[in-house]
């Protein structure tokens, strides 16, 4: 008998795809002429708005000046007919609420005229402001059901872009999402606020350092993100995956990612095609994607962009994950952005490559010069003491039930912040902490004897993979963020703490030196040294998988919060409050709103999980099962009634395990129909510790089950088709 199970529908149609019809033609076509030409950018600027305009502009975009907000009418109109030339009929305020997502609410430029016709239009005040219907937007308690009213306001430094669609065009205005009483309610206003708390600060260093006019000093980020391609059938035929992003049940194919064939493999036409497609849509958005390859799981790619300003880069990565999506979706694939969709296979992060740049250069470049390496060396160990002082909130940071599935599974970094910083500068931090370069001084140039020691690692290519915080050459990698995780908070929390190291390192200069520069060169070697002497627990250059590591950090003190329910009240301390506030980051209502919305939404999650977990398995894994079951009766009674005496081995087996399945749906509804207290936080434990552990002694069953139900009865497309059938 031929089952019709959605499982062996997929595969039909996943072997009957054909490659589409109405892919664009990318032959013959330049990335140069295409890169940026649906952006509003500096060029555009320059040749559509008056000199005083484009100026004025500029002055905010490139030296963080407020903005003149007489100057919106001026820029609206450009935007409107340069919108309207490229085909717009729409403009949108975009936006990053706290869902993660993107959202926008659209309306069309065109008015009645009032004399039967239509008039295109687009005020200054369109511009600047915009007021989206929010209220199903999370906000933690801030907005009461009285003032449900959230604005957008126009990022002037991330530029405005023409996003295409086949059937019209609309043009997007980056914004931040605020509440009617200033509140964030978004990922980018506290971004662009920790922005300018580390220009100040930074700015205070340099020109300590004798810099007059560094320029701003701008947070950068470069963000790989890995996901997962899938053949959509697939994905249709798993409710768990459509609902939830993840697989909750599968057992580990025969061929697993153990023969490492396709890393940096070559990579698939199908996907080929796709990539090449998405990175059509990257260019003409001005986006400077780089990188695109295999990565370490079947079925696992990566694509990263060249580094820009943390909120350009925030802003980006956002369009990356939407496209890579859509597009996706064009070639037949769904793309998979979670954390974890697959157990046993590796997971997918997105490493944060944070540094810090200005007219200088980044200063996180050891540079040539003693000078330029001293430099460095500040900023490199302001940003050490920042995340050993902070460790717990940065980790906070990443906390998700979706990550909880990835960090220290052995694929990806430990829940222990450490920092890696390469075999040449660890040994600098040494000597700097045992006190042996402040003592070798050379008359004439600033140094921390840095020029009796071989030129500093630039660029040296970090491979310890399993650090969550390495220096890779001339940036700090942060690779504990999800997949499917805005940027945005762990580059808002990095800038803040490392502001804050930056004030207490030019607090430090001030007062050691007294304004007498003659005195710096000491002042800082004193200060490296007393960083490096407090600060060095959070050094690590070993193997950050090992059991031993895991013990070592609890000796070092090192926070180990194992899951999102342990990690989150580290924002509620208050260390954690007051620093985000004094730098102007955060006010304790918004740590405290954002706490509550991360903790709700991870009790959602897991909610939203067990309840698919308990459907599946009552409605097509049971089924399966005893399906089977009777078959193998059948057959045994069959056997018998002519005289044969048959094994029921296989039949008890499944009995047996029929038996857990059902007795584990039991206690998977119980778990679900309470709540475990009436706090957030013990909602967030019982589901953790009941939810999540009964979901985990199920899936067991339901895996052991796929191993020995017959092929033809199982309803859901096996790990096996999934990753390998492309
Ligand atoms: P790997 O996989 O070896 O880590 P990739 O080339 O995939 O390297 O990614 C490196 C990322 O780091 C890129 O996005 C790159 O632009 C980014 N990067 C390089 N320099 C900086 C910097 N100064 N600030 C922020 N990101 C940077
Ligand atoms: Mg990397």
């Amino acid at each position: 008998m031929k089952s019709t199970t959605g499982r062996q529908e997929a595969i039909s149609a996943v072997i009957n795809y054909k490659p589409l019809v109405n892919a664009i033609d990318l032959e013959g076509e330049s990335t140069g002429a295409l890169y940026g030409t649906n952006v509003f950018n500096d060029k555009v600027q320059r040749q559509l708005l008056s000199k005083p305009v484009y100026k004025a502009l500029q002055r905010t975009i490139a030296r963080g000046e407020p903005l003149d907000a007489s100057i919106a009418n001026e820029v609206a109109s450009a935007l409107k007919s340069w919108a309207l030339e490229k085909g717009a009929t729409h403009f949108t305020h975009v936006f990053y609420p706290l869902t993660s997502l993107t959202a926008e609410k659209h309306d069309s430029f065109f008015d009645p005229d009032g004399e039967g016709g239509m008039i295109a239009q687009f005020s200054g005040s369109a511009l600047i402001q915009g007021e989206p219907d929010a209220s199903s937007f999370p906000s933690g308690g801030i907005r009461s059901t009285f003032e449900a009213r959230g604005y957008t306001a126009w990022d002037v430094t991330s530029p405005a872009y023409i996003y295409e669609n086949p059937n019209g065009n609309t043009l997007c205005i980056p914004t931040a999402f605020v509440s009617w009483t200033g509140e964030a309610l978004d990922h980018k206003t506290p971004l662009l606020r920790s922005m300018q708390a580390l220009n100040e600060q930074a700015q205070r260093v340099l020109k300590l350092f004798g810099y007059d006019d560094p320029g701003m000093v701008t947070a950068t980020a470069g963000p790989e993100q890995e996901y997962f391609l899938i053949d959509r059938n697939f994905f249709f035929a798993r409710p768990d995956l459509l609902n939830a992003g993840r697989t909750l049940f599968g057992a580990k194919p025969p061929k697993g990612q153990e023969f490492e064939d396709h890393y940096f493999g070559a990579i698939p036409e199908r996907v080929l095609s796709f990539m090449m497609e998405a990175e059509h849509e990257f260019y003409k958005l001005g986006i400077p994607i780089k990188t695109r390859h295999n990565e370490v799981a079947p079925g696992q790619f990566e694509v990263a962009p060249v580094y820009e300003s943390a909120n350009l880069g925030h802003d980006h990565q956002h369009i990356v994950m939407l496209e890579l999506q859509r597009v996706a979706a064009k070639y037949g694939m769904s793309c998979l952005l979670h954390e974890k969709p697959f157990a046993g296979i590796n997971g997918s992060g997105k490493h944060l490559n944070w540094s810090l740049g200005c007219k200088l250069g980044n200063l996180l470049d050891p540079g040539a010069s003693p000078h330029e390496n001293t430099r460095f060396l500040v900023f490199c160990f302001a940003t050490i003491r920042a995340v050993h002082k902070y460790a717990a909130l940065l980790r906070s940071t990443v906390a998700s039930a979706g990550n909880d599935h990835r960090l220290g599974a052995n694929e990806a970094p430990p829940a222990i912040i450490s920092i890696f910083l390469g075999e040449q500068l660890e040994d600098i931090f040494e000597q700097i902490k045992e006190g042996n370069l402040s003592s070798s001084k050379a008359s004439g140039t600033l140094k921390v004897g840095v020029d009796t020691l071989p030129t500093l690692p630039r660029h040296a290519g970090d491979r310890n993979r399993t650090s969550p915080f390495a220096f890779t050459g001339n940036r700090f990698e942060f690779r504990a963020v999800g997949s499917n995780q805005s940027i945005a908070w762990s580059s808002t929390v990095l800038n803040t703490i490392v502001a804050e190291s930056l004030d207490y390192i030019a607090t430090e200069i001030e007062a050691l030196t007294g304004g007498d520069s003659t005195k710096l060169n000491e002042a800082v070697g004193k200060i490296l040294q007393t960083i490096a002497v407090e600060h060095d627990a959070i050094i690590f250059g070993g193997n950050g998988y090992s059991e031993e590591w895991h013990q070592e950090a609890a000796k070092r003190g090192l926070p180990n919060l194992r899951n999102t329910v342990d990690a989150l009240p580290a924002l509620t301390e208050a260390s954690s409050i007051e620093l985000l506030s004094k730098y102007n980051v955060l006010s304790e209502r918004e740590v405290l709103s954002r706490y509550e919305i991360s903790l709700e939404r991870y009790c959602r999650d897991v909610n939203t999980e067990g309840l698919l977990a308990l459907e599946i398995a009552k409605t097509k894994i049971l089924p399966a099962a005893l399906a089977y079951q009777s078959q193998l009766t059948s057959l045994a009674a069959g056997l018998k009634s002519i005289g044969k005496s048959p094994s029921t081995k296989l039949l008890d087996e499944i009995i047996s395990l029929t038996g857990d399945l059902e007795a584990e749906i039991e206690s998977i509804e119980e778990a679900l129909a309470h709540e475990g207290g009436d706090d957030l936080h013990e909602h967030a434990l019982h589901y953790r510790d009941a939810v999540l552990a009964n979901m985990l002694s199920l899936r067991k069953t339901v895996d052991a089950l796929e191993e020995i139900v017959s092929d033809e009865l199982w309803p859901l497309p096996t790990y096996q088709e999934m990753l390998f059938i492309k």
